[in-house]
């Protein structure tokens, strides 16, 4: 397959690379350089050419830019599957454009991280027609360990802005109840043994626990170093709050979650921490 790649950042690049290994890669990027991916010297030349192509771009709107000025040029027929993390609005938007110059839109972000996307474990979850699915599986295999076909365009955004504002909330929750157990005098390793094994449990407890030393190794045991960003977990439930601002759904636990990563990230130094850094933030702090 010939496949152009457009975004070669933190996570593009060793995507990119990934799938050099089987197929062949034309990359382009307007900053990042990465070795070993044949680059192009524009968007349209790196993607005229493909079968399919890949984008990895930081939002909705920049997606939107890329998406104007490839679709023009791609081949009929051909693929253009976007694996950024962007407003479900933007990613209809792509696949209606796509439609018009008979190309097929996937929106696939996916969850694993920059460790997911070195070691090809990532997740894919995916939106778009069922043949155009069947056609970049191939690609999801090699990038990732798991792809789940959600339904029509948008729906793998959807998906993914659904489980990480699950993911917000009951970090803020984990965090919040260690704090309080602190103060009752509750040891963490027994406010973990219970947890973990009781109706409390959650993966932010059980595989990533915000408590340095207790449970699975966890960027707590590493002084907070991402992980997951904080920034990116506050781009996450942004996205949640649009699309529940859009679709008139009421999320109130998500909102509130979306105002504390916000301070967090914006007032309290918590840009370029793990988002599971919201622990040390409540230990600061007292009632009220
Ligand atoms: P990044 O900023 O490292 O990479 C984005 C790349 O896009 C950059 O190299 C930038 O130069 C390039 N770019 C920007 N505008 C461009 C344009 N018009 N044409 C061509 N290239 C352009 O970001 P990242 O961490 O690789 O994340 C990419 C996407 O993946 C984001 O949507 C992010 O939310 C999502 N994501 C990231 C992670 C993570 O852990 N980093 C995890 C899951 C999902």
């Amino acid at each position: 397959m010939k496949i152009g790649f457009i975004g070669l950042g933190n996570m593009g690049a060793p995507m990119a690379a990934n799938l050099a290994k089987h197929h062949e890669v034309t990359g382009f990027d307007t900053i990042a350089k990465p070795d070993g991916i044949t680059m192009a010297t524009s968007a349209a030349d790196a993607t005229k050419d493909a079968d399919v192509v890949i984008t990895m771009l930081p939002n909705g709107d920049i997606l939107r830019a890329v998406a104007a000025e490839i679709h023009p040029v791609m081949k009929p027929g051909a693929i253009h599957l976007d694996c950024s993390t962007v407003d479900v609005e933007s990613a209809r938007a792509v696949a209606t454009q796509a439609d018009t110059h008979n190309l097929a839109a996937i929106d696939a972000p996916v969850s694993g991280g920059i460790g997911g996307a070195q070691a090809g474990t990532l997740t894919f979850m995916a939106g778009g027609p069922d043949a155009a699915f069947a056609t970049v599986k191939p690609l999801f295999d090699i990038m990732g360990q798991k792809a789940v076909h959600c339904g029509p365009a948008g729906n793998g955004q959807a998906a993914k802005i659904c489980n990480n504002m699950i993911l917000g909330v009951t970090m803020i929750a984990t965090c919040e109840a260690f704090v309080l157990a602190d103060k009752l005098g509750l040891d963490r390793q027994a406010m973990f043994d219970v947890v973990s094994t009781s109706s409390g449990y959650s993966w932010t407890m059980n595989a990533y626990c915000p408590a340095p030393g207790i449970g699975p190794q966890s960027p707590a045991d590493n002084d907070y170093k991402p992980g997951f960003a904080a920034e990116l977990m506050l781009k996450d439930l942004n996205l949640s709050q649009m699309a529940a601002e859009a679709a008139d759904a009421d999320t109130p636990m998500g909102q509130a979650a979306t105002a504390l990563y916000r301070q967090f990230v914006e007032n309290e130094d918590g840009k370029g921490k793990d988002f599971s850094a919201m622990l040390p933030r409540f230990e600061k702090r007292h009632r009220g």
